[in-house]
């Protein structure tokens, strides 16, 4: 079986990053009353379409020494990558931060006019995204000061800027011009237009002067010769052509990224010096292989070294993950995540991963599309320590990896739950849920069960979902077959896995929920979300182009319609305000199940017309009159439609000389400390400050 791009299934990120998500878990973690405190702060702040949130590291100071140590070095290597990130997204925008950042830094003259304030708003909404296109929508922003203003701004600090070699200010001035304000230069981060070619009209940094057809010219020669272990062709690099020939340049050490990439190794090294267990050291060394040599076979071998240490109370997610950036689906983004298991939550998300088995032979799959035998998954609970690149400040609130096709048949896969999140998210939750509900009933179950509701769905879409289903001989893997329509299908393919076995008693009897009442909550919350609340995320006249946002649009409108003969979803109206009321579940789940067979079968068998249809039917037009009223009604609410986090800081205390500025020396450290900023510029200038090792101009 050729199994070329087999960078990406699935992948993770994101249970739901999406609608309005940020689930509510039950808070999974038992904190110790000194951190428990009413006084804890979780909203910090707001601008634009966002709010800044904290979270909690519950069990951080009672971790021993050498796991704190190990915690922090981690954290270290993660925030050294973070500004790959920009970089990766688009080639402008760690000139345009840097600018902006000397000018909120330095400027003297009057901060408090409309221009500057408009300014300050801008570049906190590039931090939020790493770059400026929204994360989300990935249109450019529009800025709320104008181009001379802007020069005024540059003109009137009296600081370095990030010129270009032999370049004036002036000359910069010209150049960020066009690339802030021009709305119609690089307009979208990553393009999905079914009429035009994705690469030339995505603005994302990973190809330069290539099409689409060039591209999979270009891989396709590599394709034959891969065989059932094909490696994740363009993970980790970006593709160009000079003088009329594609090249890839490769991030490692030596290569591209390089200045980001040699810190990053000289921490992970430090922590392979204090890991836990030879396991833990096994993963780390091959990571830090893969980042010398640039080597896909070396990424693939610590992948399976990662995998294998399943039994490590840390854990740490770095590298070049998940590939939703790329039109194409090949090359990841980075990102970090490091955290340590919360042992109470894993035991949950144990038992689903336990019967796994019992979950693939009941899948409504045709026989031939299941799997005779489930191996290795594995799904825990963690507490975040730090997130960094694509993983912040907006973060996913579930990761399933590795991405890799081959590795995930073979070796299985890890699914985790970030718990400390998911509690922040709990913690400010506002009347949303309510707002949204049609009667009595389903507002008063989703009191009830809805945490518990949402909880199970990013645990069966992770550890469950991604892991099912098998391609039929001979067929590719799905992105090479599904292209551009392979991530929605993966993760429709993974949420109706999670919202057909909902509402099945096997989950009572696993004691993983009291009745079946927690899967209608669920289904409520599905249908809501996907069919209202996720519209409050759409600018006006803008259709869906996020996977997940798709993915939920999929399979609510094409349930909808099919259920309409029966009434299955009915859609109602009261006091001018519209509700989508579920009136037989098992028809629906019966639904569910139908569509998820076919969306199996169109990976199994990598229809590609068959996807393109249903997506372009049921995925991609927003009804713009409803959009309306979703904005408006959260607009009544006010809630944000977008949350990001300010991260801890990890303070290192050292022995002997504190002001000592060689202050790497593993022996020195004798703590670490944890504190919980609560200033987002403050943090974001301080990362500026700490991480910036990247040229502005690669
Ligand atoms: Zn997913």
């Amino acid at each position: 079986m050729s199994e070329i791009l087999s960078v990406i299934v699935a992948a993770g990120a994101a249970a739901d990053q999406g609608a309005d998500p940020p689930a509510r878990a039950r808070p999974a973690v038992a904190e110790p009353a000194a951190e428990a405190g009413a006084e804890f702060r979780f909203e910090v702040e707001r601008f634009a379409d966002v709010r800044i949130l904290r979270y909690r590291v519950p069990g951080f100071a009672e971790l021993d020494t050498r796991t704190k140590k190990l915690l922090y070095y981690l954290y270290e290597a993660a925030l050294c990558g973070r500004e790959i990130t920009y970089d990766q997204k688009y080639r402008y925008n760690l000139s345009v931060k840097r600018t902006l950042e000397q000018i909120v830094r330095h400027y003297p003259g009057d901060r408090d006019t409309a221009d500057f304030r408009a300014l300050t708003v801008y570049l906190k909404r590039v931090w939020f995204a790493n770059g400026i296109h929204h994360h989300y929508g990935h249109d450019k922003f529009t800025p709320g000061f104008s181009a001379a203003a802007f020069a005024a701004f540059v003109r009137g600090t009296p600081a370095p800027f990030p010129l270009r070699e032999g370049q004036s200010l002036e000359q910069l001035v010209a150049e960020l011009t066009p690339v802030m304000f021009d709305s119609s230069l690089d307009a979208k981060l990553v393009s999905k237009s079914a009429d035009r070619d994705v690469l030339t009209s995505s603005a994302v940094n990973f190809y330069a002067g290539l099409t689409q057809p060039e591209v999979e010219a270009f891989y396709a020669d590599t394709a034959g010769a891969r065989g059932a272990t094909s490696v994740s062709l363009g993970i980790n690099s970006r593709l160009v052509k000079i003088d009329g020939v594609a090249v890839e340049q490769v991030q490692k050490v030596g290569g591209r990224y390089t200045e980001a990439i040699e810190r990053i190794v000289a921490w992970l090294e430090k922590a392979a010096g204090c890991a836990e267990n030879d396991v833990q050291r096994a993963a780390l060394d091959k990571l830090i292989r893969f980042y010398r040599t640039g080597s896909l076979e070396d990424w693939d071998d610590y992948n399976i070294a990662w995998l294998r240490d399943t039994d490590s109370h840390v854990d740490v997610i770095n590298g070049f993950i998940e590939v939703y950036n790329d039109p194409l689906g090949m090359r990841g983004t980075f990102e970090s995540i490091v955290s340590f298991r919360d042992p109470e939550a894993t035991r949950r998300i144990g038992t689903i991963a336990g019967a796994a088995q019992w979950f693939e032979d009941h899948m409504p799959f045709f026989g031939r599309h299941k799997k005779p035998s489930v191996t290795g998954i594995s799904g825990k609970v963690i507490t975040v320590v730090i997130e960094s690149g694509d993983a912040a400040p907006s973060t996913p609130i579930g990761v399933n990896l590795p991405n890799s096709d081959w590795i995930r048949r073979e070796h299985g896969s890890k699914s985790v739950t970030l718990a400390n999140i998911v509690a922040a998210y709990n913690a400010v939750r506002g009347g949303v849920d309510r707002e949204f509900s049609y009667g009595a009933l389903e507002a008063e179950r989703n009191e009830r069960y809805g945490e518990l509701a949402a909880t199970l769905h990013v645990d069966l879409h992770e550890v469950i979902g991604h892991g099912s289903g098998q391609i039929e001989h001979g067929v590719g893997s799905l992105h090479e077959t599904l292209k551009n329509y392979g991530s929605t299908l993966e993760e429709a393919r993974a949420d109706l896995v999670a919202l057909y076995f909902a509402v099945d008693p096997k989950l009572v009897e696993l004691e993983l929920m009291p009745s079946v009442e927690v899967g209608y909550a669920a289904y409520d919350q599905f249908v809501r979300g996907a069919l209202l609340q996720q519209l409050n995320r759409i600018e006006p006249g803008r259709d869906l182009e996020e996977d997940h946002m798709r993915n939920r649009q999929l399979i609510a409108a094409w349930a909808y319609e099919h259920g309409l003969k029966d009434n299955v979803i009915e859609r109602r109206t009261r006091d001018g305000k519209t509700f989508f009321v579920i009136n037989d579940y098992a028809k629906l789940r019966a639904l569910f199940g139908r569509l998820l067979r076919e969306l199996q079968r169109i990976k199994s068998t990598g229809d590609y017309a068959a996807i393109r249809e249903l997506v372009e039917r049921y995925a991609v037009k927003v009804d713009a009159a409803l959009a309306a009223e979703v904005r408006a009604r959260y607009a009544a609410l006010d809630v944000p439609a977008f949350t990001g986090f300010i991260g801890p800081r990890l303070v290192p205390v050292r022995s002997g000389d504190a002001g000592r500025e060689d202050a790497e020396i593993e022996e020195e450290i004798v703590d670490v400390g944890i504190e919980y900023p609560d200033d987002f510029t403050e943090q974001m200038l301080e990362y500026a400050d700490r991480y910036a090792f990247l040229p502005a101009w690669n």
